[in-house]
């Protein structure tokens, strides 16, 4: 047939936003749009340092996809991408192949080591639905395992690597668990180490100084220790390396120290650096104009030349104005140039705790955490509207 074909590969942020703008745009019969995405639901990321915590269900964090889109206008298809073929405008899955017209990459990240030793093979990351109950029952498991070896303390120190947003996050939740954990297992609080070991000379490098003064205290007051300007050097089955040569015993390593773009998209030819493609404003590749990438496997500089931090509300802005753009392209109309529209960002320290800017007004405490609230409510009801928000909102 003459229709042309979108094929959309990820159903996170900026997939789910495209898709849905793709489908509400769209006349009947102007293109076919194929979603394709490894699970069945769609997974709500910036909500997984609590279930990695255990603080909340993951089912909270996923939403299935067949809720979410219309599958009379889109076809979705479960499975998983192997190799994207831009030249051959091909895309191979594991039990199949799609060709299209229009291809849409919004595959997202994945946690960058730096080519650390022994992080890839011992240490935990907060990435999906499946590594957040692994990390959960991780760290129940290490509770048990101390009833029956009480000399191993060990057991009881989490070491979170990098203090990230994702790690100081993370670190408020777990945080909030250990007491009831100590409490369910009858051990002492006075044993658990929570230890934060960041690379920069401060905790949230680049963030306004007194917001991260405020989150450290918060998280101090916690129980958490801060090891600043120290990097970890090594990971291994028995505890972290830092660079200056101290060890520190452990059997929980989380590593929230970076994220890099999809390895299929550096794998697929295009020019990427730390994994991500540079898009030009339309958020097409230079190499191929039929491919846009978009969410943290793309990449874009703001006016003053520097990238803009992979986040979900650029993937989000970035699969409305992409599937604007596809529109324009079927119809041989203009397209639009991408411009942020950074409204700021809000960062949870646990039950009740947060910081944050937004809007340029500096926020902290029971206000921030709120308006932590209001923007996770808000995303559901952008993607799911008002059912959504009362399936899964929590208030
Ligand atoms: P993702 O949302 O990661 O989606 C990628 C999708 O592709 C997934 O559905 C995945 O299953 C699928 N996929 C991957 N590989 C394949 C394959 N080979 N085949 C098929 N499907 C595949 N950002 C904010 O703006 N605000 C926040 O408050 C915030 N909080 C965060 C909290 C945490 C704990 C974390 C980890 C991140 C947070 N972020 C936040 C960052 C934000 O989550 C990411 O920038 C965002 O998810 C990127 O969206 P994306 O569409 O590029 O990719
Ligand atoms: P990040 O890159 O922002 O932070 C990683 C941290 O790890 C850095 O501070 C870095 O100095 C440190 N690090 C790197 N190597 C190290 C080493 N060897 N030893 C010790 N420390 C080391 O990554 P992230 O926190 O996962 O965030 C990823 C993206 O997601 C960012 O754009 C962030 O803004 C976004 N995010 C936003 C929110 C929010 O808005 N609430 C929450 C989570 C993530």
């Amino acid at each position: 047939s003459t229709v042309p074909r979108i094929v959309i590969l990820g159903a996170g942020y900026g997939g789910v936003l495209t898709a849905l703008r793709l489908q509400k745009e769209l006349n009947y019969n102007e293109a076919n749009v194929t979603l394709v995405n490894k699970h069945d639901y769609h997974y709500i990321t910036t909500h997984l340092h609590m279930p990695a915590a255990g603080t909340d269900d993951p089912e909270n964090a996923r939403v299935n996809i067949s809720k979410l889109i219309d599958e009379f206008k889109i076809d979705f298809v479960k499975s998983t991408v192997v190799q994207i073929k831009p030249t051959e405008k091909k895309v191979i899955l594991e039990d199949g192949t799609l060709s299209y017209d229009y291809l849409v990459i919004a595959l997202g990240g994945e946690s960058e080591t730096f080519g650390i030793p022994g992080l890839q093979e011992y240490a935990l990351a907060i990435r999906s639905i499946n590594s957040v109950r692994l990390i959960r029952e991780h760290i129940e498991y290490q509770f048990a395992k101390f009833k029956r070896e009480p000399d191993r303390t060990d057991y009881l120190t989490f070491v979170i690597g990098g203090a990230g947003f994702t790690g100081i996050e993370f670190i408020g939740e777990l945080a909030d668990r250990i007491p009831k954990l100590c409490k369910e297992f009858d051990v002492d609080p006075a044993l658990v180490k929570i230890i934060n070991i960041e690379a920069a000379p401060t905790v949230l490098p680049g963030f306004d100084p007194e917001l991260v003064e405020y989150a450290m205290k918060v998280l101090a007051d916690k129980g958490v220790t801060f090891k600043i300007a120290t990097a970890i050097k090594q990971c291994t089955p028995d505890g972290v390396v830092l660079a200056t040569g101290e060890t520190i015993k452990t059997s929980t390593v989380v590593w929230t120290g970076g994220i890099r773009g999809n390895r299929l998209v550096e794998q697929a030819g295009f020019e990427t650096m730390r994994g991500r493609v540079k898009v030009d404003p339309y958020l097409r590749t230079t190499q191929n104009g039929h491919v846009y990438i978009i969410g943290d496997s793309s990449l874009m500089f703001n006016d003053e030349g520097r990238p803009y931090p992979p986040t979900a509300q650029i993937a989000m802005q970035q699969g409305v104005t992409c599937a604007f753009n596809l529109v324009a392209a079927i119809r041989n109309q203009p397209m639009r140039e991408f411009k942020f529209d950074n409204k700021g960002v809000v960062a949870s320290l646990g039950k009740g705790e947060a910081i944050g800017i937004v809007f340029g007004r500096k926020l902290k405490g029971g206000l921030a955490a709120f308006m932590k609230k209001l923007i996770d409510l808000r995303y559901l009801f952008i993607i799911g509207g008002v059912t959504l928000v009362l399936r899964k909102g929590k208030f």
